[in-house]
């Protein structure tokens, strides 16, 4: 950004205009009405033991580097606490049962794809956005590497793919959407050998979470995480251990799109119009991300014209 020549500057303030709009669009689109079929997973953690092949399918599906299967019964990998990152998109973190004498409980973590997301109404570009389904998606083609999503998820789940050093990308977990574009379950879904993760109508889901709770009175609290909280979302948990012990934050059952407006609000009090300043701002990386394509572009026609590593 400092590299910002006078040139660059006309662009910026052409462009911001444009931009302005598309995030005032962002942010309704946050507000879509949701179709009454949408989608909603259940995670059965008194169910789950462990064995983290949805993180290796999740990896496979996405074509992530992805160490054999086998090397998922190494159970040291729980010493850490451990979050989803740009080479995996879920993860799965071992806890402490409060009665010593159970199993461990073994939580699943990934993108909660939030009835009102925040990431979408942070977007200043409309590069996520949320379908009727209920999942949140994303156009690498439109994300300019702001990571404003990442600023604004309560979960603190987008996460930034820094070791692409050429037009890096934000990444979460998807739902599946080409899978299931397709036909198929979510690749976590299909894979999991003990029906920890439940996908379904999100209605559907949710009935079928009330009745275990009830007929299991003595095994799981009395709560559904996921099914109020910050609106709703459409992953969703059910367990015996107070889901804050199990790192799922206690947040409350505001959307939280209306919190990253307060703090909308909070910059207007300094006369800064913030969709102006997010216009500027990302503007300025998305010419950033330009000029960088650009020169690996132009470094990709060199290679050409010496006649190396051209393919056949
Ligand atoms: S968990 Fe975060 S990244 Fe996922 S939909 Fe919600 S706000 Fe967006
Ligand atoms: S739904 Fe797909 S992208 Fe999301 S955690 Fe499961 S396998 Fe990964
Ligand atoms: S595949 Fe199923 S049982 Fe195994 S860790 Fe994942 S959710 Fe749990």
């Amino acid at each position: 950004m400092k590299n910002l020549n006078r040139r660059d500057f006309f662009k910026t303030a052409a462009l911001g205009a444009t931009i302005a709009t598309l995030g005032a669009s962002s942010v309704k689109g946050a507000e879509k009405i949701l179709s009454e079929n949408r989608i909603g997973i259940l995670v059965d953690t008194d169910v789950c033991v462990g064995c983290r092949h949805c993180e290796w399918a999740c990896r496979t599906a996405h074509n992530l580097p992805t160490p054999d299967l086998e090397t998922y019964s190494d159970n040291s990998v729980f010493i850490e606490y451990r979050r989803p990152d740009a080479t995996a998109l879920t993860v799965v973190n071992e806890f402490e049962n409060d009665n010593n004498s159970l199993l461990p409980i073994y939580v699943k973590t990934q993108c909660m794809h939030c009835e009102r997301p925040a990431c979408v109404s942070a977007c200043i570009v409309g590069a996520l956005t949320k379908g009727e389904d209920g999942s949140v998606i994303w156009d690498t083609n439109k994300c300019i590497g702001c990571r404003y999503c990442m600023v604004a998820c309560q979960f603190q789940i987008p996460t930034y793919d820094y070791d692409r050093s050429i037009d890096p990308q934000i990444r979460k977990c998807d739902l599946c959407h080409d899978r299931r574009t397709s036909g198929k379950l979510p690749a976590c879904v299909e894979i999991c050998p003990n029906e920890a993760l439940l996908f379904g109508k999100r209605s559907e889901v949710l009935r079928v979470a009330k009745n275990r709770i009830k007929r299991k009175s003595d095994v799981y609290i009395d709560h559904i995480y996921g099914e109020q909280e910050i609106g709703g979302t459409s992953w969703m948990y059910i367990a015996g251990k107070n889901f804050e012990k199990l790192k799922l934050p206690p947040l409350g059952n505001s959307p939280a799109p209306g919190i990253s407006e307060s703090i909308q609000h909070g910059i207007f009090a300094y006369f800064v119009p913030p969709v102006t300043l997010y216009a500027l701002l990302g503007t300025m990386m998305w010419l950033t991300k330009r000029r960088n394509k650009d020169n690996d572009d132009n470094e990709n026609v060199d290679v050409k014209k010496d006649g190396k590593g051209e393919k056949s």
